[in-house]
């Protein structure tokens, strides 16, 4: 490791941003979008923003951007066809709106059990941790979706417990969906009504509302969804969105007189700048441009998988996904490309900033690491 230059800050800093530069063409493995023009927003930078408290409520303190916040919560709502009793907030990530949704649900069933995939994201094991829950994990069927089968015979084994459902809307590893309405078939099949089911839809979150999937999100179909700022939108700090309903999220709500609002969000002192990003990103585009973003991301991942698949690589994506699966290359191409490798297989994502001669490149490399690897 080198050690940084600190007597000529300034250089040093330019040097990093040049290495920035560089290693930003080169980063196929991972969601963030990179494609995005805030710089309108640099003169916040001048206060010391705060979103600290209930974004739905006034607070005593004003510098902040709550009705920014609150208008990103609404759009995002809507993508989810709920317009009435919404609550939600701005969160850190995908991670931070993982760990509220297990909050809430633990605070409505203290005996609750959590139920999630073998493929869930590190963040549920954290969060369930953290909580110190009861939990059962779930094996997945081969694309990544959660084995409906195997699910039911664990809430029997404990039938007697309520159930908390962490629901994959897209994996991380191969953006497989869990099916809503049939988690929702067996709980009514096994007659259970205390149950909470919470959404992590990260990455895909901001995709899906935009495909003609056969049933639409609804948010009226389960308590609580979480979605990731810095994945799809992209955005310079990572951010998420987490939406639920007023009378779900009452539970855990305590009013603080100091700063005259109701205290419901992990953290006590919040992000003012992640409301005006997200705002800004929603707002530069018509909803068709932005229906358009998540699109050409899939349109871009079947491209990328048939070239891949008409020059020998074996490929595969799940339907309305942007990720792209294959046999897991070299060690030096995972470096190169920042390809995210799983057991033997991995990934690129075809996110919107990745054009398409990179993707041309990149299966250029793939075949000649392919060759190179051959017994
Ligand atoms: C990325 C991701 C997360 C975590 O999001 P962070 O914003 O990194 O905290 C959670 N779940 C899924 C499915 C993800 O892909």
């Amino acid at each position: 490791m080198e050690n940084l230059d600190f007597t000529n800050y300034r250089s040093t800093l330019e040097k990093k941003y040049a290495e920035l530069k560089k290693n930003k063409d080169f980063i196929t493995g991972y969601p963030g979008n990179q494609n995005f023009d805030y710089s309108i927003l640099s003169k916040f930078f001048e206060f010391a923003l705060n979103n600290i408290g209930d974004p739905l409520l006034q607070s005593n303190f004003t510098l902040n951007t709550h009705e920014f916040e609150r208008d990103v919560i609404t759009f995002i709502s809507n993508l989810y066809k709920k317009e009435n009793d919404v609550w939600g907030y701005i969160t850190n990530g995908g991670t931070e709106g993982n760990l509220t949704g297990i909050h809430i649900g633990r605070s409505h069933y203290p005996e609750g059990i959590i139920y999630f995939s073998a493929h869930s994201h590190y963040s549920v094991a954290k969060a369930i941790e953290l909580t110190r829950s009861k939990s059962s994990c779930i094996s997945v069927l081969p694309n990544g979706e959660i084995s409906y089968l195997e699910l039911k015979e664990k809430i029997i084994e404990n039938i007697n417990q309520p159930v908390i459902i962490l629901a994959n809307i897209g994996t991380t590893m191969t953006g497989a969906i869990d099916d809503i309405q049939t988690i929702k078939e067996i709980l009514s099949d096994l007659n259970i009504s205390n149950y909470y089911i919470h959404c992590d839809a990260a990455f895909h979150g901001l995709i899906l509302p935009f495909c003609n999937l056969p049933t639409p999100l609804n948010l009226n179909d389960f308590h609580s969804i979480s979605v990731s700022g810095h994945k799809l939108i992209g955005s310079p700090i990572p951010c998420g969105v987490f939406l639920t309903h007023q009378n779900v999220v009452d539970k855990i709500k305590h009013y603080i007189e100091y700063i005259k609002s109701g205290d419901c969000t992990i953290s006590g002192s919040r992000n003012g700048i992640t409301p005006l990003i997200l705002w800004c990103a929603i707002h530069q585009k018509t909803y068709d441009e932005f229906k358009n973003i998540a699109q050409e991301c899939i349109v871009k991942a079947e491209y990328a998988r048939d070239k891949m698949l008409l020059n020998g690589i074996q490929a595969w994506t799940n339907q309305y996904s942007p990720i792209v699966l294959f046999k897991k290359p070299s060690n030096e191409m995972i470096k190169k490309w920042s390809i995210a490798p799983y057991e033997n297989i991995s990934h690129i994502i075809t996110t919107p900033n990745l054009p398409y001669e990179t993707i041309d490149k990149l299966i250029d490399d793939l075949v000649l690491d392919k060759a190179k690897s051959v017994d």
